[in-house]
């Protein structure tokens, strides 16, 4: 089966020709449905396996259908590492290509009121790390009151790296109505049920 078939809006299914992908891959004929049904994921999928696109297409669609002008963050991203959120930003935005919605990063390294005055231009996601992430929230620079996705990447590498806490409390500041989709190159250990059990309601576990 085709990206049309798995229910895509018209100018997502550009933004994928574009990207020269022409068939799904199994993490995407997967998630893709059960994300765009309105259920949170747990997916176990190894990095390669087209999980961007897997997280990024239902992501981008719920932005399209229900568009809130002026309303703040709408997505957020989160990623270990700098270099992670750049990548996933760039491939964020290339699949959103033929939409009006845009994306940011907002990571450690880069001046905090330069990345302060880029985030009140409101773009509706969000990719970043959750250290810097929090530091935003905190100085009141991040409006999550209209939140509609949570996306965890690379939850096994975050927890390794010590941020599992950060990602808890970056999720408490969020909508309770909202849709959390945690990804893991691993199924991790303790502290990954702990996470999951804090951030995820009722998940479609998909281990691939
Ligand atoms: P990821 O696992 O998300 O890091 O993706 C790995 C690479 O596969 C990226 O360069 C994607 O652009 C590419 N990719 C993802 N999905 C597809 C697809 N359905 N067809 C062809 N290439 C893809």
């Amino acid at each position: 089966t085709g990206f049309a078939e798995l229910g895509l809006h018209e100018r997502l299914l550009k933004g994928i020709e574009a990207c020269s992908m022409e068939t799904p891959t199994e993490v995407q004929s997967e998630a893709i449905p059960q994300a765009l049904a309105g259920h949170d994921l747990r997916v176990t999928a190894r990095t390669g396996s087209g999980k961007t696109a897997a997280f990024a297409l239902p992501l981008l669609q719920h932005l399209l259908l229900e568009p809130k002008p002026l309303a703040g963050t709408r997505a957020l991203i989160l990623s270990p590492t700098r270099e992670l959120a750049s990548q996933l930003q760039k491939q964020v935005q290339a699949l959103a290509g033929f939409t009006f919605i845009q994306s940011e990063v907002v990571t450690g390294g880069e001046d905090f009121k330069v990345q302060a005055a880029r985030i009140r231009k409101n773009p509706e996601i969000l990719v970043g790390t959750p250290g810097r992430l929090l530091e935003q929230l905190e100085a009141g620079n991040l409006a999550l009151a209209d939140l509609a996705v949570l996306v965890i990447d690379e939850a096994d590498r975050m927890l390794d790296l010590g941020f599992g806490e950060d990602v808890s409390r970056l999720a408490a500041a969020c909508p309770e109505q909202r849709h959390t989709w945690l990804f893991s190159a691993t199924p991790g250990d303790a502290n990954m049920e702990r996470l999951v059990r804090g951030v995820l309601r009722e998940p479609r576990v998909l281990a691939l």
